[in-house]
């Protein structure tokens, strides 16, 4: 049983100064599991990323936004400052180099979970990718790395069916943007659980469980926002009531997971509950469906994550239970939503939730 994870130096230098989504997240998780040994681990293994290329980018980006990286980043280079793409997101001098290689890691670990060098493996990358959708960086994203990795595998890799599972705390909507009529490759079939912060009370301000895709997408795209304080139980309810029906019907080949660790309690950007273990608690169950439909074959890849101590922690647990180690998890007091909002989840969004999919699943 290997697991591989990603990572380079490269990532460091998407260095945007004072700004959170800094180049010391990466470094706070690199310096973790180099003290607990990770990579001392022979059930571990480093891997390198490549650079991805132009077309690859264009699986889901327009030429325009390429482009418009590329020049910004020229630009920090000659002045010698760093830049905006908007009022979130920055760049320096190596955004785009940084961001091709984001985009690269995430492509090399597939390839080596298809050819069984490693079982499953974890994309330690910056910048992240999740709010970018074809024509437009966002939310401190720059190219949308898990987009373009469900389009490499429809496009290069034969695989005909991926679910993404987006568990950053706030809504993944570049990737419901790029993927809401469908994957445009021909044979492609995708979907797409995004559990976040509710948009009411947290950027981008989207995600609810009306926006279910159209045409080919149709009832493939499933939100799911929870009330601010919602704790690990709210998102075990989510999968054992949506999740893992549909997946049973929906088989995947591949699964990819958008991980951000801003749900911690402790996080600045968001008002949610979870701890260091609720994601890792989450990814067993996902794990589980993927050993009985896809081979065991799952990629996390990093999007946010405030709160550099606790994601450090929480993306340790997560590689145990990649690597079938669930009883060596670091563990906090654990913490429990509040009745109220369980019985809103369970008695309102739930059936809601169900209300809407019912067309499309034969489960509901
Ligand atoms: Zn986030």
């Amino acid at each position: 049983m290997t697991t591989g994870i990603v990572y380079d130096d490269i990532y460091l230098e998407h260095r945007i100064g004072t700004h959170v989504e800094s180049h010391f997240r990466l470094i706070e998780i690199m310096d973790f599991l180099k003290s607990n040994k990770i990579f001392e681990n022979p059930n571990f293994k480093l891997i390198k990323p490549r650079l991805a290329s132009l077309d690859q980018i264009k699986y889901v980006h327009e030429e325009s936004l390429i482009n418009e990286v590329r020049e910004i980043s020229d630009l920090a280079e000659k002045t010698a400052r760093i830049q905006s793409l908007d009022m979130d997101t920055s760049v320096s001098s190596k955004t785009y180099e940084a961001s091709l290689y984001s985009v690269g890691g995430n492509l090399q670990a597939i390839d080596e979970i298809l050819s069984g060098n490693i079982q499953n493996g974890f994309a330690l990358v910056r910048p992240p990718g999740h709010h970018s959708n074809s024509f437009r960086c966002a939310g401190f994203c720059i190219f949308n790395n898990i987009a373009i990795g469900a389009e490499y595998l429809f496009r290069e890799k034969n695989v005909k069916k991926v679910a993404i599972i987006d568990w950053d705390c706030h809504h993944g909507n570049g990737t419901q943007d790029i993927f809401y009529h469908g994957s445009k490759s021909k044979e492609g079939q995708l979907i797409i659980f995004n559990s976040h912060q509710d948009g009411r009370t947290l950027y981008p301000g989207s995600g609810f469980i009306g926006e279910t895709g159209s045409g080919k997408g149709e009832g493939k795209i499933i939100n799911y926002p929870m009330p601010p304080n919602a704790a690990d139980d709210a998102i075990i309810i989510y999968f054992d009531e949506i999740i893992s029906p549909i997946l049973s019907e929906f088989k995947p080949e591949f699964i990819l997971i958008s991980a951000g660790f801003d749900t911690h309690w402790t996080d600045e950007l968001t008002n949610m509950g979870w701890t260091i273990q609720g994601p890792a608690n989450y990814l067993k169950r996902i794990k589980k469906v993927a050993e009985e439909y896809a081979n065991d074959r799952i990629l996390i890849t990093l999007e946010g994550g405030y709160q550099i101590d606790k994601q450090a922690r929480a993306v340790y647990n997560c590689l145990r239970v990649l690597n079938n180690e669930e009883e060596n998890l670091i563990l906090e007091k654990s913490r429990s939503s509040e009745q109220a909002l369980l019985d809103y989840l369970n008695k309102k969004l739930i059936p809601a939730l169900k209300d809407k999919l019912s067309s499309y699943w034969n489960c509901f």
